[in-house]
């Protein structure tokens, strides 16, 4: 079934046509990258890993009330996904300070940020995903701004419950991405929640759990990753 050319190539994940026009197949490949694709590897398991977290995850998230492009799994690296139209705004979630928002504003890391802070960034890696914010996403027709409301408050309404799962696996969810798309008239969440998209911290040790692993040499990535499933989906 996906002997076929992919009608589109991300970094870690590629995108094929399925017989059903309103089904897409996407496989979750080994490659990870970083740094705008800078640094890159083949890990074995890797996309299998991702693929289970976020099944486990969307899953999770529509049990609870939360539209996403999910459908079903195939094997262990093939989802069938609803076909989005994708809008190229990346909507970040940050519980803890880390990551760009240490390097860019005067925050210290690990600063708990209460309310959680949400940033948008314009999802083009030529541009390295510059921050963008609601009035440039209205004037580039991304969005409107009632959309860019509910976007807002799906995004927030996924932290509430993303936190939930992640404390109770003894993990600090730090922050994470989401990328939205459309289907018919309606926002669906597309794309990943997986090791790759989140920062998670272990709450007692602090050690990383997620693609910081790897982008900063911290260890062992795949072994990481392996943990996050066994303690999150108990496989
Ligand atoms: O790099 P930054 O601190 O802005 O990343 C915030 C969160 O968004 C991290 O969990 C990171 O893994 C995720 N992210 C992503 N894809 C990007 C940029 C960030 O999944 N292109």
């Amino acid at each position: 079934m996906t002997e076929q050319e992919p009608i589109y190539r991300g970094k870690a994940k590629s995108v094929f046509r399925s017989d059903n026009p309103d089904e897409l197949i996407v496989k979750f490949r080994d490659d990870i990258t970083a740094f705008d694709g800078a640094k890159k590897d083949e890990l074995a398991q890797k996309g299998a890993y991702n693929a289970r977290v976020s099944a486990y995850l969307f899953r999770y998230l529509e049990e609870n009330g939360v539209s996403t492009h999910f459908v079903r799994m195939e094997d262990e690296t093939t989802m069938i996904v609803r076909p989005l139209k994708m809008i190229p705004v990346e909507v970040i979630v940050r519980n803890i300070a880390a990551g760009s928002i240490v390097r860019n504003y005067p925050f210290e890391e690990g600063a708990p940020l209460n309310p959680p802070v949400i940033v948008l960034d314009y999802k083009d890696d030529a541009r390295h995903d510059p921050m963008i914010n609601d009035e440039i996403i209205v004037a580039l027709g991304f969005m409107t701004t009632e959309e860019i409301a509910e976007v807002k408050m799906a995004a927030l309404k996924i932290n509430d419950l993303l936190k939930e799962k992640i404390d109770k696996i003894g993990l600090d969810l730090v922050d994470f991405k989401l990328e939205f798309g459309r289907h018919g008239d309606r926002i669906l969440l597309g794309d990943e929640i997986s090791m790759d998209s989140m920062r998670l911290w272990d709450k007692k040790s602090h050690a990383s759990m997620d693609k910081d692993v790897y982008r900063f040499d911290k260890g062992d990535v795949m072994a990481t990753y392996a943990e996050v499933v066994r303690r999150l989906t108990g496989e």
